[in-house]
């Protein structure tokens, strides 16, 4: 047995808990690991609550990444204690995940651990951290260099939003913030962000072609915000989309695309292949200020994990939560 939080779906309905877990649930998998830290993600909030349909099999393990020590291996590549971190492959969602004590995958899915990062760390960063960091290497691989003007950072004070300023701030672009939290605006700047403005600016139907501005946008919002950030990229810039806190739609025209060559990447951290991982996870190595990241992140226990999976949902979170899995 050991503990964990374990969602459930019966007839009292969706429920999560903290409570002690038979390994039986554990799924089946070629490694076991000994789950040091963890972390809460917008989608962990999803499927902790159950307000959008994140979980496929019950009962599940949430927690879309961990960091630990490989405990038990049949897989060639891992041997007991060997140290190693995990985002997406539908763990969390699919396949029990991160929030409890053991984890058992495939060792297909596993990345060592960095050697420039803790265990710790690495969950700080963890799969917000790791998708910013594939959107500023998307950024990057288009083309937009920290000359060609303003970058546009949406849902700053997030996850996603707070790593990706700390990058682009170290890699010399000028970041300006799109936030719901003026009041963060402090926060934001000591991350790197040269300047901040109000989300509700991005927030409802603009026209299909506005004032060029953004070089490049890193885009956690989704819906009229992504629209509206598509419409203001200059000519020939690039728009990395990997959120949907403000919505799943996207209530945009071509006119960006085909009037001013603007580029939409789509980016995807679950499936990501392992050698994009890889070079993410070096970049995070080289070109994250481990101060930044300390200022970002906030502990918490496993006991916690429930009560601010709702905080996160609710916008009140501001930068990482990571979570102390061991008791
Ligand atoms: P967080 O909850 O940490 O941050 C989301 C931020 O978005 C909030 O802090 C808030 O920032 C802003 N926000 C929240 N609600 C709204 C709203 N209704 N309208 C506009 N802005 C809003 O989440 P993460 O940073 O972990 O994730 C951000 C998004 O990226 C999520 O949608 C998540 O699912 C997605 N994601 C996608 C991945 C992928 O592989 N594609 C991987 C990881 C995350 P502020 O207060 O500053 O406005």
């Amino acid at each position: 047995m050991f503990q964990g939080i374990l969602i459930n779906k019966d007839e009292a309905g969706y429920h999560a808990a903290l409570q002690a877990i038979d390994e039986a649930v554990l799924p089946a998998g070629d490694v076991t690991v000994r789950v040091e830290w963890s972390t809460l993600n917008y989608k962990d909030g999803l499927a902790i609550t159950g307000r959008s349909p994140v979980v496929r099999r019950f009962p599940m393990i949430p927690g879309i990444d961990f960091a630990g020590t490989v405990s038990d291996s049949q897989h060639p590549l891992w041997q007991k204690g060997d140290r190693v971190i995990l985002n997406g492959w539908g763990v969390g969602e699919t396949h029990c995940g991160g929030l409890a004590e053991v984890a058992r995958v495939k060792g297909d899915w596993l990345v060592r651990l960095p050697e420039a990062f803790s265990a710790r760390q690495a969950m700080a960063i963890g799969t917000a951290g790791y998708t910013a960091m594939l959107c500023v290497m998307a950024l990057q691989k288009h083309g937009v260099l920290s000359t060609d003007g303003e970058i546009l950072v949406t849902g700053a004070n997030g996850g996603v939003g707070s790593v990706a300023i700390a990058l682009l701030a170290r890699l010399g672009y000028r970041v300006v913030a799109s936030t719901g939290r003026p009041a963060e605006a402090d926060y934001l700047k000591a991350l790197g962000a040269e300047s901040v403005i109000d989300r509700a600016e991005l927030a409802t139907p603009g026209k299909p072609l506005a004032r060029e501005r953004w070089a490049g946008v890193v885009d956690t919002v989704g819906s009229h915000t992504l629209a509206n950030a598509c419409a203001s990229t200059r000519y020939g810039g690039a728009v990395a989309a990997c959120g949907l806190a403000g919505g799943m739609d996207f209530p945009s025209s071509v006119a960006p695309f085909i009037l001013r060559g603007v580029t939409l990447y789509g980016i995807d951290s679950v499936m990501a292949p392992l050698a994009l991982r890889q070079q993410a996870w070096n970049r995070l190595a080289s070109d994250l200020d481990p101060e930044k990241l300390a200022a970002m992140t906030v502990e918490i226990g496993l006991a916690d994990a429930i009560g601010e999976a709702e905080k996160l949902l609710a916008g009140q979170v501001r930068g990482r939560l990571v979570v102390r899995v061991q008791s």
